[in-house]
């Protein structure tokens, strides 16, 4: 006899700060939900160090600290944590199907995604060994780690100017590492940049090598027309190349903007989908902070227990 398909009111797809708040909600208001962690369990903050920005903690907390106390709140109210990774979605509807990397069904009535972003990187070894002793690829979350020093930010799009005169604020001397001669950024952007006496923009420059070996200590970059190197003596290193949201599954179903970043109704985290809701970073490019990301989790729980009530299923 084979087994009984498993079906259940409510999925949630990831397990940042997003995903295990909408599990809190969610699990209080008696609709069982059970968390598919991914493959990062945890999400974007169990890579960053202190984190100082999160109300509630005044004396800051450490990322993967946080990570776990959500989790266990969620667990509190009665939320299943599963170390799975979802890899397919059938959104057809109305009972959503979904299978995990092992090949396993599930059926849910309400999916809640909160799959998050993550930050591109450039591909440099020395980049990888100092991630988190001096390499960010977030000035709002790590700037401050850095006041009164030296630091690069490498990119040419809205991000890197955001964080360049982000840094500005607190830094001396922000190099602005730009791989062609023009930028990518708006005017408006761009011109906050160029107004802004303490950031130095290098066109045509790229990070060839990131030095140090316990804290960043400089960089080797290279002008890519005349191929001259220099040495910046930075101690903070911050890759602003863009994020990418992790939608790919959902792109046969779920209407998303150019870069892959789920839109959403106005005001929800309503979804095209009857009963899919989005939540945390995979919908947002704008502020992409654990708070903001809590926040929409919240609501993606309260929009999907009013969907659940709409259609007579609790
Ligand atoms: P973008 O894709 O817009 O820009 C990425 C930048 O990084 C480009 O300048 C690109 O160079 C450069 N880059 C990419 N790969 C490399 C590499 N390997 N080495 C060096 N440089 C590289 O990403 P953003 O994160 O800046 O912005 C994403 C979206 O979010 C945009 O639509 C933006 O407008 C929006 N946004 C809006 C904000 C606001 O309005 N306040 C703030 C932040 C983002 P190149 O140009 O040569 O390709």
């Amino acid at each position: 006899m084979s087994e009984a398909q498993e079906h259940l009111k409510c999925v949630i797809i990831g397990s940042g700060p997003a995903g295990y708040t909408a599990a809190v909600y969610a699990a209080r208001a008696n609709l069982s939900p059970v968390v598919y962690t991914g493959k990062e369990p945890g999400g974007q903050l169990m890579i960053t160090t202190d984190v100082e920005n999160y109300p509630g903690y005044p004396e800051g907390v450490m990322g993967p600290q946080m990570m776990d106390d959500f989790r266990k709140q969620a667990e509190r109210f009665g939320t299943e944590v599963r170390y799975e990774l979802i890899d397919k979605v059938d959104l057809s509807g109305p009972v959503h199907k979904l299978w995990t990397d092992s090949g396993k069904e599930v059926h849910a009535d309400t999916v809640i995604i909160s799959t998050g972003a993550s930050a591109k990187w450039l591909g440099l070894k020395s980049e990888q060994r100092l991630t988190n002793k001096g390499v960010s690829a977030c000035a709002v979350c790590d700037g401050f780690f850095f006041r009164g020093m030296e630091v690069a930010v490498v990119g040419g799009g809205d991000t890197a100017a955001e964080e360049a005169t982000y840094l500005a604020k607190l830094c001396p001397k922000v190099h602005l590492l730009v791989r062609r001669d023009e930028m990518r950024a708006s005017k408006i952007m761009q011109e906050r940049v160029m107004k802004t006496e303490n950031i130095i923009v290098h066109w045509n420059t790229e990070a060839k090598e990131v030095l140090g070996e316990e804290e960043v200590t400089g960089v080797k970059v290279i002008n890519n027309k005349n191929q001259e190197e220099t040495i910046l003596p930075v101690k903070g290193f911050f890759v602003a190349i863009g994020h990418k949201p992790n939608t790919d599954i959902f792109k046969d179903w779920l209407e998303m903007d150019d870069t892959g970043y789920l839109v959403t109704q106005n005001g929800s985290t309503k979804t095209n989908i009857e009963g899919v809701f989005a939540s945390g970073d995979a919908q947002d490019n704008v502020y992409r902070q654990a708070v903001t990301a809590a926040g929409t989790g919240c609501m993606a729980a309260l929009d999907a227990e009013r969907y659940l009530v709409e259609k007579g299923i609790i």
